[in-house]
């Protein structure tokens, strides 16, 4: 198959809790039935406020939380179905880049120690063999060989970063779930970070969930995208369709809340109100308290997310 990665009715509920014992007084759908697919060698995104459930799916997706339903295959194998000794041989195939790489290193650990720790773990090596293989994956993430032997906290926001995707890097893995990798970056320096993510895509055959609220970015980068609002997706499709025929209302004002160089350009106002309480959703087309083109039927019956023209592009809307 082309895929690495498939996702298949994707839930994950968390209980809430509440009053002195604790006693469960409902459920959070962060994630509802989420279906998606990611190409060999591609980067996929995923978008959505903070809220939607992105990173829930993510995490999920790597094992980091229990599924409550669906199946994750990665390069056909069901993930959860996995006996605990072959999910830890796979392990090293699949890692996690998150937005504040600082909060995971140790402050006494030195730089090229911290990024070849997982080697350790995972790989027997000799002492040479790793610091070799250390050095080769700093240079691949723009990071200099006298960075080796100093401590986190030398380092700028943008080269933790790189110090955070080194780590990730080392066990040479094919799929990478990066949460939301450059946020907490300087502009100036996010370019660079996103030129490293393509560079180990094109060179090296990486694939990518990447997780972003930035539409922007994810147009840069991505060479497919689907748009998640309150735990589902509501559009799905390749880059350049998603950008030029937005086809959900959803996605349409997250477009039109992009700023844009051209003066001619008309402001339009698409969306109503803040996101509502991700615990206690709308019924029926959970969009329906923001949309501007909300019908009675939109309050009453969920839409399914449908293929529309051509097959790799799905959209949940009543209207579409
Ligand atoms: Fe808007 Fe209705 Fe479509 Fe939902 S189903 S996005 S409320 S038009």
């Amino acid at each position: 198959s082309d895929y690495v990665v498939q996702v298949e009715g994707l839930k994950k509920y968390f209980p809430l809790r509440d009053g002195l014992f604790g006693q469960q007084t409902g459920e959070l759908r962060a994630v509802d039935d989420v279906s998606f697919a990611i190409r060999k060698g591609t980067i996929f995104g995923l978008v959505g406020e903070s809220g939607s459930g992105k990173t829930t799916v993510g995490r999920t997706l790597l094992g980091l939380y229990d599924k409550t339903a669906g199946r994750v295959l990665f390069e056909g194998q069901d993930l959860h179905q996995l006996k605990p000794a072959a999910l830890q041989a796979l392990r090293p195939e699949l890692q996690l880049v998150f937005q504040d790489p600082y909060s995971s290193l140790n402050p006494r650990i030195r730089v090229g120690d911290a990024i070849g720790e997982a080697m350790l773990a995972h790989k027997r090596c000799t002492r040479e063999e790793l610091r070799e293989k250390v050095l080769a994956v700093m240079k691949i993430c723009g990071l200099a060989a006298q960075h080796y032997n100093r401590f986190p906290h030398e380092f700028s926001g943008g080269q933790r970063q790189r110090i955070g995707i080194a780590r990730a890097l080392i066990l040479q893995p094919k799929f990478i779930v990066a949460d939301e990798p450059i946020s907490a970056l300087d502009v100036s320096i996010q370019a660079q970070i996103i030129n490293l993510f393509s560079d180990l895509r094109d060179e090296h055959g990486v694939t990518f969930l990447f997780i972003s609220h930035d539409l922007g970015v994810v147009e840069h980068l991505c060479d497919d995208v689907a748009v998640m609002y309150l735990g589902q997706l509501v559009e799905t499709a390749s880059r350049d369709t998603l950008f030029r025929q937005p086809l959900h209302p959803y996605t349409q004002a997250l477009l039109a809340a992009v700023p844009t160089l051209d003066p001619d350009a008309e402001p339009v106002a698409m969306m109503q109100g803040d996101i509502p309480d991700p615990a206690n959703p709308p019924a029926g087309c959970r969009f329906s308290s923001r949309c501007p083109h909300a019908i009675s039927r939109c309050r009453r019956e969920a839409p399914l997310l449908r293929a529309v023209g051509n097959a790799e592009h799905r959209v949940a809307c009543h209207l579409v």
